[in-house]
């Protein structure tokens, strides 16, 4: 059982919603939980070990206390009997990892089954899926566990037509995946899908998948945190890793409560990465702002008037998809693409902008009353892909990172495969393309990112609306 007399180590200085990873040298140092839904309705969160006090050393240092470092803590100790040592900037699982929108897919980055097989054939398409099977078999293991209980809500992924012209691409896609990959995915027309599934105005029928789960985004976390301690995982907080040096094969990893030294560093800091912080990750990936919204409970009548008839993960078809869902106590959530920067992530207009195409979906909750709003930065990988990977043969440093918004799912199989990656443990899976390349970098291109980002984002607006 987890101790929880220990003494928690509660935040010692306040969430900072203008956050930039592009821009601020660091995540910070103890900061508060965003103000999510989850972090609203979680419970108390779970005690961990508080900031590292005075030099130590561990076997294996994972920097970033999300799904992923605390997956590769938990497999490190169940599979291999290595006991790492969790190193967080803030308090715990502060980044995505409490602020998604608990959608569970049956994928890894952002790419569809047919884009797998133009990139790289198909057999290796065939060894994603097997991959990300594998994945979504291993995630619903450890949310039936003892010590995560975060109200898994099943019933396949609806992968919604928000114009009647993608209908064609979306029978193309499925009937690929049922040929090709031997999966059951259906297309559901827009009149069952409205009356038997949910009564999205702008949609004309959707894709189903089978695999497709809610959870809850921070009882998901806080289990992890339970099971890696039972475990006998160190999580120490509000110690942000600012750098290290490598002497002689150890590194000497730099907290500002003292030095933790190690034969090996797995980095698990996704879209909150610091450029500064390696070499082998600075600016491998691109930050992108998501943001997420709760409404109030539905009336009776709300409830009828939008029809949504499952709790499954239901996302459109726009190049930055909308995800939402039925909430169990009644609210709906939903996100989509946020702010540019960090700077100008409060400005009321990203909200505005939510809440309509909120409205687009459901009329009958126009003006409804909101009681939760919060943003945060997805991890894009310049290829859409994720990596574990060890980037040189030489150096003990290992990461996985990259999910591009697809990480509640994956990043478990991801904390296990960077756990086999430390222990030298590979199997034949590692042949894959993710686990065999680095993050591609954005070379020339890095200074004129945002610039291309926002290029981008009249580009998706054209296509998904008007053209
Ligand atoms: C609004 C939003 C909605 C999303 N919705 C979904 C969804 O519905 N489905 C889905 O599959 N995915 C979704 N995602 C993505 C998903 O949340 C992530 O893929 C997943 O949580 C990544 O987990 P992680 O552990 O890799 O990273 P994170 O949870 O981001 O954790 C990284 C951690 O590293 C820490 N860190 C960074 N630098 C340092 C340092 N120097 N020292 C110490 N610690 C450091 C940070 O403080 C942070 O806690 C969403 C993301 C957002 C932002």
């Amino acid at each position: 059982m987890v101790d929880n007399s220990i003494p928690r180590h509660w935040p010692k200085t306040s969430y900072d919603p203008k956050y930039d990873p592009i821009i601020d040298a660091g995540p910070g140092h103890n900061r508060d939980h965003a103000p999510t839904y989850w972090i609203g309705t979680a419970g108390t969160p779970p005690a961990d070990d508080g900031p590292v006090s005075g030099d130590m050393e561990a076997d294996v240092v994972i920097v970033g206390s999300g799904y992923t470092g605390l997956s590769t803590a938990i497999h490190l100790a169940k599979e291999h009997g290595i006991q790492a040592v969790v190193l967080e900037a803030n308090t715990v699982a502060w980044g995505c990892s409490t602020r998604n929108g608990g959608q569970a897919q049956i994928s890894s980055g952002r790419l569809k089954r047919s884009q797998w097989i133009k990139r790289w054939g198909v057999d290796v398409a065939k060894g994603m899926h097997r991959e990300v099977s594998e994945a979504f078999e291993l995630f619903n293991d450890l949310i039936a566990s003892d010590d995560i209980d975060c109200d898994p809500q099943t019933g396949g992924h609806y992968y919604i037509a928000h114009r009647e012209k993608v209908m064609a691409g979306l029978q193309n896609e499925s009937d690929l995946l049922n040929s090709t990959f031997g999966y059951g995915s259906r297309i559901i027309g827009k009149d069952e899908l409205h009356a038997e599934h949910v009564n999205d105005q702008e949609s004309h029928g959707a894709m189903w998948e089978p695999d497709g789960t809610c959870i809850h985004a921070g009882k998901l976390a806080f289990g992890y945190v339970n099971m890696a301690r039972r475990l006998g995982v160190k999580i120490h907080t509000g110690s942000p890793v600012m750098g290290w040096e490598t002497k002689n094969g150890i590194h000497h990893v730099r907290t500002p409560g003292g030095i933790v030294k190690t034969k090996n560093v797995a980095l698990a800091t996704a879209g909150y990465t610091p450029p500064g912080l390696n070499s082998k990750t600075k600016h491998r990936l691109m930050p992108i702002l998501s943001n997420s919204m709760v409404t109030r409970p539905l009336t009776q009548s709300e409830l009828d008037e939008c029809g949504i008839k499952t709790m499954s993960p239901l996302t459109d078809t726009r190049t930055l998809r909308h995800y939402y869902r039925l909430l169990p106590d009644n609210r709906v959530q939903i996100g989509s693409r946020s702010a540019v920067t960090g700077r100008d992530a409060e400005n009321d207009k990203h909200l505005q902008l939510l809440r309509a195409n909120l409205a687009r979906k459901f009329p009958a909750l126009e003006d409804i009353n909101l009681d939760y709003s919060w943003w945060g930065w997805v991890d894009v990988s310049h290829d859409m892909m994720p990596r574990i990977f060890q980037p040189d043969p030489d150096k003990r440093i290992f990461y996985a990172m990259g999910y591009g918004g697809n990480g509640v799912m994956y990043s478990a199989q991801a904390g296990r495969r960077m756990a086999q990656l430390v222990a030298g443990k590979k199997d034949e899976a590692f042949n894959l393309p993710i686990f065999t390349s680095p993050l591609p970098s954005h070379g020339l291109l890095t200074p004129f990112r945002r610039m291309g980002q926002r290029m981008a984002y009249v580009w998706y607006y054209l296509k998904d609306e008007v053209i």
